[in-house]
């Protein structure tokens, strides 16, 4: 933990603030003070604090609004607010506003230096609680298309098929694969073929809702859940991927006329085809394959092939 610390003392009694701000400066401390929360704002305008000891009875603007200030400044200073016991309640309230810690006056100054320790180190901890969860999301992501990843795909296909039995709603599975992809590769080489994946995602993350997850799920394919869809609305949302990509112009060479590309969608939903994950991914797989058998640049519908086969064996 830093030990000299910049502290902005925001009191009216001007005796007050000098001896706290001696006693402060005697552990090391940096002190910063101001009569008001008008002045106070205007030294955080222009100085770096690390933490402010504030009053809630202050003239001009009271602490609560002055706590309030800082905390939209979103710069991440920790306030600690001082308040007579009589009036405890305005502590509560500036809590709720966003301080981190209160102390009542009067304080054997010794006090302060604890509930300044206590508010640095939930600070640090909260820090690092961000910091794990934003590696946690690191690792669920594919490196190069910034998509999900095909474990925490499987991961969130598998809560959301519980969630959804639980609750009995609909959900909807796309398998997405570039038609001809091995055609670019070959052509433009692999660098191009990387830029074209990206651009797919993007296309795949623009035709889809902010809930719907977009996953790589190998190679050139992808993987999309829609939660909450049944078919009829996951053909919609498939057909308008297709066309989407259908109607795109990918550049892959500077200075080269723009080439057009297309994917196959195969769809699969619960409950109506599957009945757990494992199973949805299958019938979607093969929803997918007969997309491509069929003549590539479509959705196939899992349901529907099923349908037309059982009619072809009748
Ligand atoms: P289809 O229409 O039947 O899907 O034909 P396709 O040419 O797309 O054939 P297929 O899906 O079997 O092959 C996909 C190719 O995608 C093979 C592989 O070299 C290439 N590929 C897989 N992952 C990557 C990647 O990360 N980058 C690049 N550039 N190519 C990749
Ligand atoms: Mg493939
Ligand atoms: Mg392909």
């Amino acid at each position: 933990m830093k030990k000299s610390l910049r502290i902005l003392v925001v009191d009216d009694e001007e005796t007050f603030r000098s001896t706290l701000k001696e006693f402060l400066a005697a552990y090391g401390h940096y002190i910063l003070d101001a009569g008001n929360g008008v002045q106070a704002l205007e030294v955080l305008d222009k100085a770096d604090v690390d933490l402010i000891i504030s009053d809630m009875r202050l003239p001009k603007m009271d602490g609560i609004t002055f706590t309030h200030k800082v905390i939209e400044m979103e710069r991440d200073i920790p306030v600690i607010v001082m308040t007579a016991y009589a009036s405890i309640e305005s502590a509560v309230e500036a809590m709720k506003a966003g301080a981190a810690d209160f102390i009542t006056k009067p304080f054997k100054f010794k006090h302060i230096l604890f509930i300044i320790e206590r508010v640095l180190e939930n600070k640090q901890l909260k820090e690092m609680a961000v910091k794990s969860e934003y590696y946690k999301n690191l690792s669920n992501l594919d490196g190069m298309t910034g998509l999900y990843n095909y474990r925490f795909f499987k991961e969130m296909l598998q809560q959301e098929i519980e969630r959804h039995h639980r609750y009995n709603r609909p959900l909807s599975l796309l398998m997405i694969d570039i038609d001809d992809f091995k055609q670019v590769n070959d052509s433009y080489g692999h660098l191009v073929g990387d830029q074209v994946l990206k651009q797919i995602s993007t296309l795949l993350k623009e035709s889809v809702r902010s809930c719907d997850m977009v996953a790589r799920y190998g190679g050139e394919e992808f993987a999309v859940i829609l939660p909450e869809t049944a078919e009829e609305k996951a053909i919609k949302v498939s057909e308008r991927i297709v066309s989407t990509t259908r109607g795109h112009e990918f550049k892959l060479i500077e200075g080269e006329a723009p080439q057009n590309l297309s994917v196959t969608v195969g769809l699969a939903s619960f409950p109506k085809d599957a009945e757990e994950s494992r199973q949805l991914i299958e019938y979607s797989d093969h929803a997918l394959y007969a997309g491509k058998k069929a003549g590539k640049d479509q959705v196939s519908i899992y349901s529907e092939n099923k349908k037309k086969s059982g009619a072809q064996e009748n």
